[in-house]
């Protein structure tokens, strides 16, 4: 039997459309949730998810603030805008786009960023308040992740979760939300023995590794649910996933495409972010 297909652009839309009742009562305080997007050198990818994410800004409502900077750019100069940022009371929402150009030191620019800009959830702050079960922003792959199986109500509660990947941008948090929701969670990394029967293990296979179709249909355990948070360009030019798509939906309850599951995701989660921090920074209730 063939999956349900999670939507992840429909999903994204109803968490967009549930901001602009928020970005209403803020601006009703004269208040423009602001959103600082700093693009350091000329990455093709990360130029066109940037372009994607001012886009997203300017139809909700949320002013961005583009900051574009050559590769050459020092680690000072970087620090001296963020820290330029974090005092500029128009600026909510800082997100420095990864990876940098070598050279930059990523850790060091994480934690520069204020924690209550903090809108990707890559500071230590952040990361430190999510391990703690400390409401935080929550970086927003993982967290779109996480959405998308909440709107297809898949039970997560004693249920075998297993996240292919370990970065902080993606695996660590992930697995970390999962089992916050009761999922009992196996990671895995480019180390593990046996792959194939720990996938095989999964109620819940979260899969984001960066390698087109590393996942086979063989690794899909009968109607398990399959988030898969890859973007791999193929030999034809084809964005797909980590996942065999064609293959896992024959077996998969329910799987995300790619495209249109977790990307779309996660531009709705960092403008989620971004205005609970504006709503933050005006004393208002927030919710994460
Ligand atoms: P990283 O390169 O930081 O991490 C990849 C992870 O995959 C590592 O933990 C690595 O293990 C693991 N891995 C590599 N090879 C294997 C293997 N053979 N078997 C098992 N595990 C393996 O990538 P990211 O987490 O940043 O991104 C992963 C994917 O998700 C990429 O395709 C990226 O483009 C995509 N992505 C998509 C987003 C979206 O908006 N949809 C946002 C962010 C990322 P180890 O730690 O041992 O090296």
């Amino acid at each position: 039997m063939a999956a349900v297909l999670i939507d992840g652009k429909k999903v994204a839309s109803d968490i967009r459309e549930g901001l602009k009742k928020d970005i209403e009562t803020l601006q009703s305080k004269g208040i423009v949730p602001g959103l600082a997007v700093v693009l350091v050198g000329e990455d093709p990818a990360s130029k066109k998810y940037v372009a994607s994410k001012e886009k997203t800004c300017t139809e909700l409502g949320i002013a961005s603030f583009p900051h574009k900077m050559p590769a050459d750019t020092s680690q000072s100069a970087l620090l001296q805008l963020i820290e330029t940022l974090n005092n500029d009371p128009k600026v909510h929402g800082i997100l420095v786009q990864l990876p940098l150009p070598k050279g930059l030191d990523e850790k060091a620019v994480m934690n520069t960023i204020s924690p209550m800009k903090d809108a990707d959830g890559f500071g230590p702050v952040s990361l430190g308040n999510l391990m703690m079960g400390t409401p935080t922003f929550i970086p927003c792959t993982p967290y779109g992740a996480i959405k998308m199986i909440e709107a297809y109500n898949i039970n997560l509660e004693g249920k075998h979760a297993v996240v292919v990947g370990r970065s902080i941008i993606v695996g660590k948090p992930l697995s970390m939300l999962l089992q916050m929701k009761n999922a009992t969670v196996t990671m895995c990394h480019s180390k593990t023995k046996n792959l194939k029967e720990e996938c095989l293990r999964a109620d819940i296979l979260c899969v984001a590794i960066g390698r087109a179709k590393m996942i086979t249909g063989d690794m899909v355990k009968e109607g398990a649910a399959v988030i898969d948070v890859g973007i791999n360009v193929n030999e034809q030019g084809k964005i797909v996933g980590d996942v065999d798509f064609d293959a896992a939906k024959e077996r998969a309850s329910y799987i995300t495409p790619v495209p249109g599951g977790a990307g779309p995701m996660t531009i709705a989660m960092l403008m989620y972010n971004t205005v609970q921090a504006a709503k933050m920074a005006a004393g208002m209730e927030v919710k994460f």
